[in-house]
């Protein structure tokens, strides 16, 4: 892997992205012109291809903005005004669509399980049959802010069974981690261009069931985040309906390139996961415990719970690593002090190893000493499922 000239960033996202993506972006493009658009119909042709979504069935909708654009847009759309929305939260991505949802006047109720445990199959069915009154269930499937891989086709199946729609912000998954819409009965699928796909931020884009785009005519809040109108003037012309962020839509068709070159979301997730193996591995024989247990890590990002050395501070960890060409990320829990280390973008083995090398020197120059423990953080009965 070409080294970047620039910090490597382990975040989800903007993350590192390849030589070949940022030279995309050296050339100019009109907004209405025929070379642009045929990359707009590419992209959103391609998209359905990795989601294994029927043309028949979905359309996808590209968003101008941040992934958040994209849900907001999506959960006004697929939300029926005089509908309700079951909000399955664990963490800050399922909270940001409660508050998106009550924004919105639309009404929801939801199911918190605090900063890390997996909302279970049983206890969505358990709600579904006491609240008929649902039309549909948001979950968000790589929560982002612990790093846990929530259980989606299970939770999926239990939704389908009770003939509601199911939303998935799949934004830090999807592209990373096996996913198929012809299997796993999801109704709307939402993700954006800087994560697992690893092109620059700018835009979102909405996996959608026709019939419920259909019946989202009419239905937004907002102008710029009507879903429908988005996808109604794409159909009609070609074109988004104001400004492209023409630049990273075309980094993005060539981000596409490189994931198909790299064998599509098998061969990324291939990579994702030896990352993480490392990372975790490495992490550990260093005295690091992982906030999660083994079976619910994502090979997208995995946090790990802050030493209990008082020199250790993670400011100065930062500094340390920013100073060793790596920027990592803060935590995002509740409880417990904890940092976020990412696996995706342009990363392999061997610069997670350079990380952990530059991890124990900066340890060494802080004064931290942390004693090996491989226990994880949390009692097994807190897991039982
Ligand atoms: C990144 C992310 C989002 C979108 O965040 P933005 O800052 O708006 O791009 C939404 N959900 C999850 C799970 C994410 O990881």
């Amino acid at each position: 892997m070409t080294p970047p000239t620039t910090p490597y960033l382990l975040t989800p996202g903007p993350l590192t992205t390849s030589p070949e993506t940022k030279a995309a972006m050296l050339n100019d493009w009109g907004s209405w012109d025929d070379d642009f658009n045929q990359v707009t119909a590419d992209v959103r042709a391609q998209l359905l291809a990795m989601a294994d979504a029927a043309d028949s069935e979905f359309a996808c909708v590209p968003m101008q903005g941040s992934g958040t654009f994209a849900v907001e847009s999506a959960l006004a759309c697929a939300v029926a005004p005089h509908g309700k929305a079951l909000v399955l939260m664990n963490g800050a991505y399922g909270k940001r669509a409660a508050q998106l949802l009550h924004m919105m006047g639309r009404r929801y109720v939801t199911l918190d399980k605090g900063d890390y445990l997996p909302p279970q199959p049983d206890e969505v069915d358990a709600l579904l049959h006491q609240d008929p009154e649902i039309s549909a269930v948001f979950l968000v499937h790589c929560e982002t802010s612990s790093g846990i891989l929530n259980p989606l086709e299970a939770i999926a199946e239990v939704v389908h069974a009770h003939g509601k729609t199911l939303i998935v912000d799949a934004m830090s998954s999807f592209g990373g981690v096996p996913l198929s819409l012809s299997k796993t009965p999801i109704d709307v699928l939402i993700s954006s261009a800087n994560k697992c796909i690893e092109g620059v931020p700018g835009f979102g884009f909405v996996i959608i069931r026709r019939e419920l785009l259909d019946a989202g005519e009419g239905r937004a809040h907002s102008l710029s985040l009507d879903l429908h109108a988005q996808w109604a003037y794409m159909e009609r012309t070609g074109q988004w309906r104001f400004t492209p962020p023409t630049h990273t839509v075309v980094a993005f068709q060539a981000a596409l390139a490189q994931h198909r070159a790299e064998g599509g979301v098998a061969g990324r997730c291939a990579r994702y996961t030896q990352n993480r193996d490392a990372l975790v591995a490495g992490m550990r024989a260093l005295g690091f415990a992982t906030l999660l247990e083994d079976r619910w890590l994502s090979p997208i990002i995995t946090t790990f719970l802050s030493p209990d050395d008082p020199a250790f501070a993670f400011r100065d960890f930062y500094a340390a690593l920013k100073a060793r060409g790596f920027l990592i990320y803060p935590g995002k829990l509740t409880e417990v002090d904890s940092f976020r280390i990412g696996c995706i973008g342009q990363l392999d083995v061997a610069v997670i190893d350079t990380l952990l090398l530059a991890i124990q020197d900066a340890l060494s120059e802080m004064g931290v000493s942390i004693s090996p423990h491989l226990s994880t953080h949390l009692s097994p009965q807190a897991w039982s499922a």
